[in-house]
């Protein structure tokens, strides 16, 4: 779409259903109750509890939530922690380059660390409580022209205006409207865990990569005493293993060898709360809506959208489409292509490059890619 302004999109929406009360859901519930739409969430989960996991924020990212609620960017940046430089290690500990993070300076918005459950929380405060239905899985929907009936498991429905599924990777409402099968399996497992803990070699503001013979590993503070590892190994198989054990002891012979921090930050870590996970993604498509039901986040791809103003609910969803391809597509393919070759024999002298890359700044991605406006439809 080449006009740059705002279209109308709650003409003839009152009622939203929202599946899934992950970041994307919540913040788009958050988003349409502001315009006065009465967006309700209704999430598989039994609670919203902590996952291992944490999350680093980019200008983008942080643009895009102060868009949807000013504030909410300032109560990240108190719970979370802020990256000054990301020092990339070979996997005997030894530095390659230290890169230092200029974000803030650059674009106002800084590259931010967070706990995902204390993000997800933040979010759901910012929603009432009786608008998000917990154990409520999505088993599908149907639609015409007066509304959308939503299915779920035990024989619950609701009816609304229009359905968006934000209902993640291997999302529900995505095999009904697209029916595309499975996410691919990119060929990588993954383990991750957030604990309490410091180490003399990680520093608050300081990010760790470190990577070697097809494996990386990242070290991340995210605020309030927490620390988060993520590690990614390539493996023919996706296959998981039967026990948190045993999912630990994977993890240490995985990097068994590793510099410091490394064995004993896993040590430390409980068994019980490393998440294990094949990596998966999908090939980008060109459309994610059909009616009123339309997708967000990983159930579409990997980026949080936004919605504008329609003549008609498919108008809007066309308008968003539109105005989310061809960027979600150049991020989703540009990371495909990074996230293969960091597991490479060479990834320590594919991530210098980048890293080089980066100091010189890619001007031009950088600029595409945090002065991103959320606000303006382009
Ligand atoms: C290892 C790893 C590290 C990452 N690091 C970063 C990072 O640093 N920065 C970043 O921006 N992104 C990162 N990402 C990606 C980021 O986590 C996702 O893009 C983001 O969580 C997607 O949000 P979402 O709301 O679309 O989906 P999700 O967060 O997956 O939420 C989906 C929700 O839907 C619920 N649900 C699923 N099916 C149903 C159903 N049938 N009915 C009802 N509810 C359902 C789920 O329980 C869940 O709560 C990372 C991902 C991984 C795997």
């Amino acid at each position: 779409m080449s006009e740059n302004k705002p279209v109308e999109f709650s003409r003839g929406v009152e009622k939203v259903a929202i599946i899934g009360a992950g970041l994307g859901g919540l913040a788009a519930a958050i988003a349409l109750r502001k315009q006065g739409i009465d967006a309700q969430v209704y999430e598989k989960a039994r609670e919203l509890r902590p996952v291992g996991a944490g999350l680093t924020l980019f200008p983008n990212g942080l643009n895009s939530l102060d868009a949807i609620e000013p504030g909410t960017v300032e109560s990240l940046k108190r719970a979370g922690s802020q990256t000054r430089v990301v020092n990339l290690k070979k996997s005997t500990g030894e530095l390659i380059i230290p890169n230092r993070i200029t974000l803030a300076e650059k674009y106002g918005q800084p590259m931010l660390n967070i706990r995902w459950s204390r993000l997800q929380e933040i979010l759901a405060s910012a929603v009432p409580a009786d608008a998000i239905h917990l154990n409520c899985r999505c088993i599908g929907f149907e639609q015409n022209d007066s509304g959308v009936e939503v299915f779920f498991e035990g024989g619950n429905t609701v009816r609304a205006d229009l359905l968006v599924g934000a209902d993640g990777i291997n999302s529900a409402v995505r095999q009904a409207l697209i029916g595309d099968g499975a996410p691919r399996y990119a060929g990588r497992m993954s383990w991750r865990a957030v604990l309490q803990y410091s180490h003399e070699l990680l520093s608050p503001d300081q990010v760790t990569i470190m990577t070697g013979g097809g494996k990386n590993m990242m070290l991340i503070d995210t605020g309030g005493g927490y620390i988060f590892w993520s590690t990614g190994a390539l493996s023919e198989e996706d296959s998981v293993c039967q026990s948190a054990a045993e999912v630990k002891s994977r993890v240490l012979q995985e990097f068994a060898g590793w510099g410091e921090p490394v064995r004993a930050i896993v040590e430390a870590t409980d068994a019980g709360s490393i998440v294990e996970r094949p990596i998966w993604d999908r090939p980008p498509v060109l459309n994610w809506s059909k009616g009123r039901v339309t997708l967000l986040g990983d159930a579409a791809h990997p980026v949080v959208p936004s919605l504008g103003h329609a003549p008609s609910i498919e108008a809007a969803l066309s308008s968003y489409e539109n105005s989310r391809t061809q960027r979600t597509q150049v991020i989703q393919a540009r990371s495909a292509f990074v996230g293969a070759r960091s597991y490479d024999a060479d990834s320590d002298t594919f991530l210098r490059g980048v890293a080089e890359q980066a100091q010189a700044s890619q001007p031009e991605f950088e600029d595409w890619l945090y002065r991103y406006n959320p606000s303006v439809i382009s």
